[in-house]
């Protein structure tokens, strides 16, 4: 399935839009933008965003694959305020404010595992599938 990308103008990196639940959004998500950078992707902005808009615009496909880690500007989410994420190894999806210390329940698929750790590149991202 294509995966949605935003930028489109030669010259430009590549971006695509993918999605975190967030503990404290309280059934709404948040879109993260990544922009392809050097060894992986960089994130560069977040912003709220309803789930079912999200369905519609087909951010839901996004997968990231690969190092992630924040740009200097980023944010954070909008709901906590994290700049980190952990990035489900069953479905790929983004998740924040994860508050046990060392497991996590994905909110998504519901997938449990057990933390790699928040550092960037320490998080379990889906390169090695398959
Ligand atoms: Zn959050
Ligand atoms: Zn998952």
């Amino acid at each position: 399935m294509e995966e949605p990308i935003i930028s489109t103008r030669s010259g430009e990196p590549e971006a695509r839009i993918a999605l975190c639940k967030c503990k404290e959004a309280k059934g709404n998500i948040y879109g993260v933008r990544f922009q392809r950078a050097d060894g992986g992707w960089k994130y560069t902005w977040a912003f709220e965003m309803k789930e079912s808009s999200a369905k519609r615009e087909g951010y839901d496909n996004t997968q990231i694959m690969g190092n992630i880690y924040p740009d200097d500007n980023y944010p954070g989410c909008p709901y906590c305020g994290t700049r980190y994420f952990v990035v489900c190894g069953n479905c790929q999806h983004l998740n924040c404010n994860i508050n046990t210390g060392e497991t996590f329940t994905c909110d998504w698929c519901g997938n449990t595992g057990t933390l790699g750790g928040f550092g960037g590149d320490g998080i379990a991202s889906g390169g090695d599938r398959g």
